[in-house]
């Protein structure tokens, strides 16, 4: 493994310079994912994306040459390298080469390719964290930051949980911390495929996963075992975002109103709170618009949506909805995971806060 590199700050006197630790960050699979988090990672100070991987010489290949990152392969065979120069562009090598230079990989393969890219970081003894394509035992921990970064502090490697478990932990850790104990029940309505993505349906369907329970509550106790969750989940012919309709069972006792719990959502990062009537903000596509409108590249919205007219605490029970862009509410996670791997931030809140300064700079806020 390679060690993080001290950065002196231009500027300072010598007896005042402050060294920064410069993490230096390999993405694996240049996809949906892996070119959000780059950006995403290139935006901090205390890291740099020192190389991409793309599989073969292919367009995605051009926006990391636009974006200066070093382009490498996949693969080490020789004949896949040489490819990228045939195709006309510069490939600085094979993955071992990558990982040789890396402090962390952050693997954003498809699903399920995990378990033998694995085996490569062990062997390059390089940190790793994997998306949420891939299953808790296939690295033993997982990571949201709310949950549970202090626990995934200096371990070898995480996984960030999928899009939907990041969204459901976004809005439930806080109410656990409040609460001490919290019982839910949600149905997570899902777009079919992302806005690139042409091979995917359904179309002209809606389809309910026949797996009961879906994976996306039950994975929330792989960060936070304490919330008793299950969920199940339906896809419909939407690439936007997904929706989640939530219930849950607050203990007695719990104090809350429907007030203050979208205070206490309001008091916690990554959660924006509109009221759909007086926004005209009432759907998917709504939320989709304003994340365009507020100038977000790629127009991805890391937050996550809840409508305020769509929460009502009854007696013990809380009813909400919570819209998730799919393609980046991991995003900044990511960023916050690669912190706590590093162990250079013990405080979830000062690496969101961190993160979130440094992505809005890059988005022009
Ligand atoms: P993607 O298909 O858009 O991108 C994957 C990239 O990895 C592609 O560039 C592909 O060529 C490359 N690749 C293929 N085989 C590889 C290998 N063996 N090693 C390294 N790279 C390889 O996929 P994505 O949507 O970016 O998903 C990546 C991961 O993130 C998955 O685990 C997925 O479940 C998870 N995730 C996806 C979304 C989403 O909405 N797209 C949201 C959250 C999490």
């Amino acid at each position: 493994m390679a060690f993080c590199e001290e950065v002196f700050i231009e500027g300072l006197t010598e007896q005042g310079m402050e060294r920064v630790m410069s993490i230096k960050v390999a993405i694996n699979g240049y996809g949906t994912i892996g070119k959000r988090v780059a950006d995403a990672v290139d935006a901090q100070d205390d890291m740099e994306i020192i190389g991409v991987t793309k599989t073969r010489p292919s367009f995605g290949c051009d926006l990391a040459v636009r974006k200066g990152y070093p382009l490498y392969c996949t693969y080490d065979d020789e004949s896949k390298i040489a490819a990228f120069a045939a195709g006309g562009y510069q490939c600085e090598g094979g993955l071992s080469d990558l990982l040789e230079i890396a402090d962390v990989v952050v693997d954003c393969s498809p699903g399920k390719v995990g378990a033998s890219n694995k085996e490569k970081y062990l062997a390059a003894d390089v940190k790793y964290i994997f998306q949420g394509g891939e299953k808790h035992a296939m690295t033993g921990m997982s990571y949201t930051s709310s949950a549970n970064h202090l626990e995934n502090k200096n371990v070898q490697g995480t996984r960030v949980v999928s899009c939907n478990t990041t969204g459901l932990s976004r809005t439930l850790v806080p109410l656990y911390e409040h609460c001490g104990s919290l019982s839910v029940e949600c149905t997570m309505i899902r777009r079919a495929a992302d806005p690139g993505d042409s091979a995917k349906g359904p179309i002209n369907a809606i389809k309910p996963v026949l797996k009961v329970p879906s994976h996306h509550g039950p994975d929330v106790m792989t960060v936070k075992p304490e919330i008793a969750i299950n969920s199940m989940a339906v896809a419909v012919p939407t690439t936007l975002m997904h929706c989640h309709s939530i219930v849950a069972t607050l203990p007695d006792g719990h104090g809350l109103t429907t007030q203050s719990v979208l205070e206490l959502w309001k008091s916690n990062p990554r959660i924006i709170i509109m009221n759909g009537a007086e926004t005209n903000i009432t759907t998917t596509a709504e939320v989709m618009e304003y994340a365009r409108d507020i100038g977000r590249k790629w127009g991805d919205l890391h937050e996550i949506f809840v409508w305020e007219d769509g929460v009502k605490l009854d007696g013990n029970t809380l009813y909400y909805f919570q819209a998730i862009h799919q393609e980046s509410d991991v995003i900044p996670e990511n960023v916050d995971a690669i912190r706590a791997l590093m162990g250079t931030e013990d405080d979830w809140r000062v690496s969101v806060a961190k993160t979130d300064a440094a992505i809005a700079i890059y988005n022009g806020i």
